[in-house]
């Protein structure tokens, strides 16, 4: 067990758990291509995606007993699917020596799962919560996890990422996103003149002690040693920060891959209306986020589908990246300039769309976000 008040102590076994998960899902990548299954709302859920959760969700119990967890999927779909026996057989193949506890089975594996439904948010006193007998007070401290952000980047080929953040009195404490296919380079710190620096990368944040960047596998002799109260962290890590990229007109503009999730229209308006003449980058999940926090990007867009206009961000999506950028001397709001609000549930009910940026072009988006009526 950790203490939970030892901050530190939680930030590296989040790294740790984040470094094995995302590790995992770049194994089942290679290992199988197994077909996805598609939820209610008809968004594909792979082996990773359960495997992932299971993997967290029974780490955390082990550390952190008393935290509830709150994460994207459940095991509803799975239980009577031939992709359970593959999940499980993942998740053993990960079973650390020595633990007392049970080994991964069929219904352990989907007991896992299901902690992840934990139901926070102060719409549990006096709506549905109430009416299925929970208790009004919503949990103050619980983990958030989105265990494939990207599933569609990560069938493509994409760019995808394991998001973890450690949620307290309705704000993120710690974010970390674990990103195998991200490789950030020279661009932020890597300095051995011999290698060039890996793909897969792990992007953290604890609130009020900056971002930082470290190679999912590799450790690197050179670096500076990232750091979190007095303790330096086991791997050697780069601390990360926004552009200092002012003039609208030059801004790198990030957007989601899948024209779906977004308004493709508005964004090219949007582009117009401050002058911006490169193309956008098109780019899965919450690793825009982490390529923002590393100056490598100034703006990112999530403007509503014209096909689901009433579409709210889920909270797992934007909670360890917000952290990210702030925390890299960035800023994240919805559309209105809003910040968002956690408080509520797995929903950010109260909040539309999202806008990201350095700090420094905020204010210029968010005019242009009006005028173009987004
Ligand atoms: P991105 O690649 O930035 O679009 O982010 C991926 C996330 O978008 C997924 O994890 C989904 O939760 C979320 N998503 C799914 N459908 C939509 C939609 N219609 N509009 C916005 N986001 C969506
Ligand atoms: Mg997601």
């Amino acid at each position: 067990m950790i203490d939970p008040n030892d901050i530190d102590g939680c930030v590296q076994y989040a790294l740790m758990i984040v470094r094995q998960a995302a590790l995992l899902a770049r194994r089942i990548q290679a290992e199988m291509i197994s077909p996805a299954l598609s939820k209610t709302d008809r968004s594909p859920v792979t082996v990773a995606d359960f495997a992932i959760q299971a993997l967290v969700a029974r780490r955390l119990m082990e550390a952190f007993p008393a935290d509830p967890l709150v994460a994207e999927e459940d095991s509803s779909a799975l239980k009577d699917s031939p992709l359970l026996e593959q999940v499980t057989a993942f998740v053993s193949s990960l079973e650390p020596a020595g633990w007392s506890v049970p080994a991964a089975t069929r219904q352990s594996v989907c007991e896992w799962i299901d902690r992840g439904r934990t139901d926070v948010g102060e719409d549990r006193a006096g709506g549905a919560g109430a009416s299925q007998g929970l208790a009004p007070t919503a949990p103050t401290r619980y983990w958030l996890l989105d265990p494939i952000d990207g599933t569609k980047g990560f069938l493509r080929g994409g760019q995808y990422a394991v998001a973890l953040a450690l949620m307290m009195d309705g704000r993120a404490q710690i974010g970390v996103l674990g990103c195998p296919e991200l490789n950030l380079g020279a661009g932020c710190g890597w300095s051995s003149p011999e290698e060039p620096a890996p793909t897969g990368c792990l992007v953290y944040a604890v609130r009020g002690q900056g971002t930082w960047m470290t190679s999912l596998e590799k450790t690197h002799e050179g670096g500076s040693e990232g750091r979190s109260g007095t303790r330096p962290y086991k791997y050697p890590c780069t601390r990360l920060h926004v552009s200092r990229r002012g003039k609208p007109a030059q801004a790198r503009l990030l957007r989601s891959f899948e024209a779906g999730h977004t308004n493709v229209e508005q964004i090219e308006q949007f582009a117009a209306a401050l002058g911006i003449q490169a193309e956008p980058v098109l780019m899965d999940s919450q690793v825009k986020y982490a390529v923002l926090a590393a100056g490598q990007g100034d703006l990112i867009l999530r403007l509503l589908s014209p096909e689901k206009p009433d579409y709210r961000e889920k909270a797992w999506d934007q909670a360890a990246g917000s952290l990210v950028v702030e925390e890299a001397g960035g800023r994240a709001t919805d559309l209105e300039g809003k910040p968002f609000d956690f408080s509520l549930g797995r929903e950010l009910i109260h909040n539309r769309g999202v806008l990201v940026s350095n700090g420094r072009l905020h204010q210029a988006a968010l005019q242009a976000l009006k005028a173009i009526g987004a």
